[in-house]
């Protein structure tokens, strides 16, 4: 590892955005100073300096919300850092998972979230581990593997229809229907999306040695 000559502003301060290590969502931004860095490298927790009290918090000394530090990155001209942890609970003090909740609306057309797989993953999960009554992902966990297979089987068979025809809206619903379908079929097999991440993360490297 390099070593660390970190370039703290005129107040002695260094930015700190901090990063969930597993979603790459960014959770906040805060600043460090000297002793917080040492702290933090130091506890394997987030420490930063609070200009309003002029003082060090560790993030979670009283809500619980620790960070336990996983990566520590420094930037290009080394005056911002770039923490990846592993969050408890929400990172903001509003009880927002991130800070940065609140978005500025461009008038753009509608973008859509590049973490949704996981995050519908996630809420598979929470159905099989907190059942809802109604809930048609539970139904699929009560009537087991089985009937998940069939399903998976049929919405492939609708891809493929869906494909042939020019549909495109019809053919990104079919889509939709077998990648929900995979991924209850995953959540009762136990695996997750990391297992699968952890695949293709392999086969792209493969690809680069070409
Ligand atoms: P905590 O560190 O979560 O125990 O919260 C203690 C105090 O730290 C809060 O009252 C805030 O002043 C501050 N704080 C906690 N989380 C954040 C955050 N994400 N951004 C800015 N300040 C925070
Ligand atoms: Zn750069
Ligand atoms: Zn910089
Ligand atoms: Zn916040």
């Amino acid at each position: 590892m390099e070593s660390l000559n970190i370039q703290f502003d005129e107040q002695g301060l260094v930015p700190a955005i901090v990063q969930d290590v597993t979603s790459g969502e960014v959770l906040m931004l805060a600043y460090m100073n000297e002793t917080s860095l040492n702290k933090t490298i130091e506890t394997k927790r987030t420490w930063f300096y609070s200009r309003s009290r002029d003082e060090l918090w560790q993030k979670g000394a009283t809500s619980g919300h620790e960070q336990h530090v996983k990566q520590l990155y420094y930037d290009c001209d080394q005056d911002a850092l770039l923490v990846k942890v592993e969050q408890i609970g929400p990172a903001c003090h509003t009880g927002a998972n991130s800070c940065f909740y609140r978005e500025v609306d461009l008038g753009e057309k509608p973008h859509y979230d590049r973490q949704i797989i996981q995050e519908v993953f996630e809420s598979i999960q929470d159905r099989r581990d907190n059942p809802k009554s109604g809930s048609y992902t539970n139904y699929l966990f009560d009537e087991g593997v089985d009937k998940v297979l069939k399903k998976i089987s049929e919405e492939s068979g609708e891809v493929i229809i869906g494909a042939k025809n020019k549909d495109n809206e019809n053919l990104s619903m079919e889509i939709a229907d077998l990648i929900y379908h995979t991924l209850v079929l995953m959540a009762m097999r136990g695996l997750t999306i990391e297992d699968v991440k952890a695949v293709l993360t392999e086969r792209m490297k493969g690809d680069s040695d070409e």
